[in-house]
């Protein structure tokens, strides 16, 4: 069993890399992806925890690109270099997020929840600070029961702490990814929120400009859904992954290995990868 896509406390899981680490050993996992959001900085230490125990760590990242109306998320895969372009765009997405984090916060106070940087800081540990953890810190201050309502209430697009951050445009985020010696593979199609014919369409443009592959199974979907994807992404000759998007006890529902319908994901989507 494999996972291509997961998530530790450098961005919004619940388990350190080293912890995540030990989870997957534990689970038998004989690879894992750490895929943190718009951050390689939990790879260091997930290498370390897994060398010599039997677990490849293939070095990812997970970055949100420009979309409407769903949101894209593009996972780099096999990462080999983790400075020059990666690292630089990286830092300017990091920076573009504190600077939206402090907007969000302001729109808090001024709707009376008072919340400082430092608070939010302490939810989240070392981590890349997102909305996931505003949602929480917005728990944590009574303003709302749980982290699901703060997004439906304050935080989701369109409601009133929404604020918008920096995103990367396809082919920007795609060569930066082939220049680190990734593969560049479109994270769970299905929330961009498109219809199955916009969807074949938009694979048809991916194909043009060079992605690798289609995480075609995750478990938000369905597995006949993500059979039909797997379908449309062969018929282009992509290459076809499945993740767990495991992020901790934030979600318990996602288990580490698995994916769609609880389904393990097996060794030969190393193959996929070229591994
Ligand atoms: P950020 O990158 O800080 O904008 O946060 C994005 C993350 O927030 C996503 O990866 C989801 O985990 C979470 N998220 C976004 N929209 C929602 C929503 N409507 N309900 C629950 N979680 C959401
Ligand atoms: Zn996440
Ligand atoms: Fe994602
Ligand atoms: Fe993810």
């Amino acid at each position: 069993m494999i996972d291509l896509h997961s998530h530790s406390t450098a961005s919004d899981g619940s388990y350190s890399p080293s912890a995540l680490v030990g989870l997957a050993i534990e689970r038998g996992l004989s690879a894992l992806a750490l895929t943190d959001h718009d951050t390689v900085a939990g790879l260091p230490e997930a290498e370390a925890a897994a060398s010599g125990k039997g677990l490849v760590i293939i070095r990812g990242v997970e970055i949100e690109i420009a979309f409407s109306p769903g949101e894209f998320h593009l996972l780099g895969l096999r990462l080999e270099r983790l400075d020059g372009e990666l690292g630089e765009a990286l830092l300017r997405l990091f920076k573009s997020r504190e600077e939206r984090n402090e907007r969000i916060l302001a729109r808090m106070r001024e709707a009376g929840i008072g919340a400082t940087m430092g608070e939010l800081r302490e939810m989240a540990g070392e981590g890349t600070l997102g909305r996931p953890h505003i949602a929480a810190l917005l728990v944590a201050k009574k303003a709302v029961r749980t982290r699901q309502e703060a997004f439906d209430k304050y935080l989701a697009k369109g409601r009133p702490f929404y604020e918008s951050k920096d995103c990367l445009e396809l082919g920007e985020a795609m060569r930066i990814v082939k220049e680190a010696g990734g593969l560049a593979v479109v994270a769970h199609p299905l929330s961009l929120f498109v219809s199955w014919g916009r969807l074949a369409s938009l694979m048809d443009e991916w194909k043009e400009l060079g992605v690798d592959g289609i995480e075609a199974y995750h478990p938000t979907a369905k597995i006949s859904q993500c059979r039909r994807v797997e379908r449309m992404a062969r018929e282009r000759d992509f290459r076809v992954t499945a993740g767990s998007d495991f992020h901790g006890t934030i979600r318990p529902e996602r288990k580490l290995g698995r994916t769609a319908g609880n389904l393990p994901i097996g060794d030969e989507y190393l193959a996929e990868i070229g591994l």
